[in-house]
């Protein structure tokens, strides 16, 4: 029996996880032990008795924890997730530490949340429903925008963008896009333009980019003026992309009809934790808060029952063919993102 360690196992991610196990029979193969703790240099010993770690966004795999976890015989590291940012991954090559992700669960997931925040505050829906549940029936102040017809410029067309250009074209958006390379899927209705010009042209940015050197703080204090005035910005993607102080500095400048945010910078010592009774340290994200403009989830687009089964089955897949001595299809290879 091969035990897998699986670091900050909410209840969710235990029982999704128990029935990927009894879904692809492998009930006498594998068996899970859940850490309520995050993964970090002290919760890396938890995993002593187990052949490969589980973890998530907010786990830290950094050199120093890989060999931690190396030094107890740690050799797969299993992302629970389509990003990798979390872990070093020279470390891992260093010490032949194999690292596997989810490269796609469920891109409808995270495109749609996306459309969903878009809706949300554009039409204010959340201000909405907090009115009438007072039985404020007034809707001054709640108008929006019809997007049909508007320019929407998508930062990123990979499998989660693209998707999203789908659904935009079906509302009747003009879409534009910048990415390094063009999907050809979705060529017949997105033109593909310079990051300077989708910022200036689009009334809706929304961002689909992985966090690599080439795209952190790609939104920053030198070019968010230069996106459009009035434009929403949406970020599900991941929240180094954005430097949080550019921000606050376009929010006080009233540049933005509105920001929503299911990812920030320092979002690991936050989400997915109920902080109501202590309430945050954190002063940049309590200003975010503030805003009446802007929204906030906690880094949950990919939460859709579809994607969490994807995830553990492709989790459970690559548990697999390590055990097996086989190639790990998902692995996460240095080299193949060293370019990026
Ligand atoms: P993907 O790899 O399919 O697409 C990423 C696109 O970005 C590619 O087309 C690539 O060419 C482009 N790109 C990368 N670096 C670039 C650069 N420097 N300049 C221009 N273009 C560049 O990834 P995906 O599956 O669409 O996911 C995108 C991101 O969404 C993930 O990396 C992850 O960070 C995030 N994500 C968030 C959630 C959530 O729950 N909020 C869930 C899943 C994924």
């Amino acid at each position: 029996m091969s035990r897998l360690g699986v670091y900050g196992g909410k209840q969710y991610v235990q029982e999704n996880l128990n029935l990927a196990i009894q879904d692809l029979g492998l009930a006498e193969v594998v068996s899970a032990r859940y850490f309520k703790a995050n993964l970090n240099i002290e919760t890396a010993f938890l995993a002593r008795d187990c052949v490969a770690v589980a973890i998530f966004v907010n786990d830290d795999a950094s050199g120093d924890v890989i060999r931690a976890l190396h030094s107890i015989g740690i050799r797969l590291i299993l992302c629970m997730c389509a990003g990798f940012n979390m872990v070093s991954l020279e470390v891992a090559e260093e010490l032949g530490v194999v690292v596997a992700r989810v490269p796609t669960y469920s891109p409808h997931a995270v495109a749609e949340f996306a459309v969903g925040m878009l809706m949300t505050l554009n039409r204010k829906i959340h201000k909405a429903f907090n009115r009438t549940r007072e039985c404020n029936f007034e809707i001054e102040g709640l108008m929006g925008i019809d997007l049909y017809g508007k320019t929407v410029g998508v930062l990123g067309t990979g499998n989660i963008g693209s998707v999203y250009c789908k659904i935009m074209n079906g509302f009747g958006c003009k879409i534009i896009a910048f990415d390094a390379y063009h999907n050809s899927e979705i060529m017949s209705f997105v033109e593909y333009k310079t990051i300077e010009e989708v910022l200036a042209e689009s009334d809706v940015i929304s961002m689909f980019l992985p966090l690599y050197p080439s795209t952190y703080h790609i939104i920053n204090e030198e070019n968010i003026f230069k996106i459009k005035k009035g434009a929403f910005l949406i970020n599900v993607s991941r929240g180094g992309l954005i430097d949080t102080k550019a921000i606050l500095k376009a929010l006080k400048a009233d540049h933005f009809s509105g920001v929503a945010l299911d990812v920030y910078e320092q979002e690991g010592d936050i989400f997915y934790q109920d902080l109501s009774a202590t309430g945050v340290e954190d002063d940049a994200v309590m200003r975010l808060l503030g805003w009446p403009k802007v929204i906030i989830s906690s880094h949950m687009a990919f939460f859709t029952r579809e994607a969490l089964r994807n995830i553990m089955q492709t989790t459970l897949t690559s548990l697999v063919q390590f055990i097996k001595n086989e190639k790990v299809e998902a692995e996460v290879k240095k080299i193949e993102i060293q370019a990026k």
